[in-house]
């Protein structure tokens, strides 16, 4: 960490898998920056899910290079390595009183999600604790719709802890962008062109080469669809 974080009071911390990062993050991570009026935005990758079917298509450095180079220009935003530098899994539980605890002028803190990872908020580990040491920031995403009076019932203290921000719905995953890839179709302006450029570049996902002018590889290589059938059942932000 940097002079990002020197005296930030507000600061918002956004967990994922990031495999790859897209619009879809960068958009909520803005809007809560200016809704809640954060001083910082903390990108936190994680090293891998407990909830999730299977691991991330990209390495640890290869999802930090593609945050580094999408969240460039804002100077509100940063990568932070706390989940990949400890012994995974990593648990929110875990990551938030692990920052408290190093970013101490911090005097507000929340947990920047989508309403899907919301609503698998009772699967995580100690949900009461997550929500006692952080707000939530939350996102409406196409297809999710969570049970607001039935999570407060299941999470202890959730109620009154929860800010809905409004953004635009963008309908933007990561697991349809590496499907994309495998099979040659474009995610150019579905990602920003430093990650488009990156995936190219390191062969990630299934991709067979750099893209022409339409996006498409260039080796003519039909690579399939990536094999997951979409997303994990259960997916949280236990990421
Ligand atoms: P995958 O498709 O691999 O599950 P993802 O696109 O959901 O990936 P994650 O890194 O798992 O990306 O998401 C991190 C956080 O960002 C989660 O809280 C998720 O709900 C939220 N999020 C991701 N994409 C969007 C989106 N398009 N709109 C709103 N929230 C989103």
């Amino acid at each position: 960490m940097g002079g990002l974080t020197a005296g930030a009071r507000r600061v918002g911390v956004f967990g994922g898998t990031f495999d790859p990062v897209h619009v879809g993050h960068l958009i909520i991570a803005e809007e809560a920056r200016h809704a809640l009026g954060l001083d910082a935005v903390l990108f936190v990758p994680a090293r891998r899910s407990p909830l999730k079917a299977h691991e991330p298509r990209a390495d640890d450095a290869a999802r930090v290079a593609m945050l580094e180079g999408a969240i460039a220009g804002q100077p509100a935003f940063t990568v932070h390595r706390v989940d990949l530098d400890r012994p995974h899994p990593s648990y929110t539980v875990d990551t938030l009183a692990h920052l408290r605890a190093e970013l101490d002028t911090v005097t507000d803190w929340w947990f920047v999600l989508g309403a899907d990872a919301l609503a698998d908020l009772p699967a995580w580990h100690a949900p009461g604790r997550v929500v006692a040491l952080a707000r939530l920031a939350v996102f409406d995403r196409p297809g999710a719709a969570p049970d607001m009076a039935a999570l407060a019932a299941a999470v202890p203290g959730l109620a009154g802890r929860v800010d809905r921000v409004p953004a635009p719905l963008v309908g933007i995953s990561a697991t349809d962008l590496r499907q994309r890839v495998a099979a040659g179709r474009p995610i150019r302006y579905q990602v920003p062109a430093a990650v488009e450029a990156y995936v190219h570049a390191h062969g990630l996902y299934g991709s067979g080469g750099a893209p022409d002018a339409g996006g498409r590889a260039t080796d003519g290589r039909d690579a399939g669809g990536d094999g997951t059938g979409g997303r994990a059942p259960g997916r949280g932000n236990d990421r």
